[in-house]
């Protein structure tokens, strides 16, 4: 198991046993066809563009209703519990993306302020942020990180510091959606770095604690 996601890193599949996601897969899992074609080559161009292709095991179109803010998840990455590694899936939210043209997504991307993403591309950087943390872990090992970034860790003041900041509170400079928890800072991180902008320090360290 441990060569195979060695494999995986390095996207050299050549015993065949390692499959990344291509376009088709994509095309095929959207039964319905209710996604346009280059919003599915736009989300398939920047997995593969990101080294995610050979991380995602699945990509599925589904239904995601409004959460009870009335915010409505695009993209989900799902780390689905198997024995081994976790099956780790994409999920493309077809309440959202039905019938909408890359523009019209760009578009609903850039003015909502809750992310940092500005366009469908940045999107996808952030599900592959998800995918990357998870890449060559257990499940509970995942789990274990899940629940410690989710907790003080991420609230509590950061030792040392005069001003008594918190990760979270140091995540309020990128976005919003970076002060839900450290999973989500690290994604939102990743999209800054994606662009080259600054991240403050600490941040850019737990960054690189679960990124490579
Ligand atoms: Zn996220």
């Amino acid at each position: 198991m441990l060569a195979k996601r060695r494999e995986r890193l390095t996207g050299e599949a050549e015993s065949g046993i390692i499959k990344a996601i291509t376009i088709k897969d994509i095309q095929n899992s959207d039964t319905g066809e209710v996604i346009s074609d280059e919003c599915k080559k736009t989300i398939f161009n920047t997995l593969k563009a990101q080294g995610a292709a050979y991380i995602y095991d699945e990509v599925k179109v589904v239904k995601i209703p409004r959460d009870k803010e009335g915010r409505m998840e695009l993209l989900r990455t799902n780390a689905i519990s198997s024995p081994g590694y976790p099956k780790v899936i994409l999920e493309i939210n077809e309440e959202a993306f039905g019938g909408k043209t890359k523009a019209y997504m760009d578009k609903l991307i850039k003015l909502q302020k809750y992310s940092t993403a500005n366009s469908l591309e940045e999107a996808v950087i952030h599900e592959c942020a998800h995918a990357k943390v998870i890449n060559g872990k257990f499940y509970s090992q995942y789990k274990a990180i899940d629940e410690e970034l989710s907790g003080p860790f991420f609230t509590q003041p950061i030792k040392g510091r005069a001003d008594k900041k918190s990760l979270k509170d140091l995540a309020g400079e990128i976005s919003e959606y970076a002060q839900k928890d450290g999973l989500e800072c690290i994604a939102e991180s990743h999209v800054k770095l994606s662009r080259k902008e600054y991240i403050p320090e600490e941040l850019k360290i737990l960054h690189d604690q679960y990124i490579e």
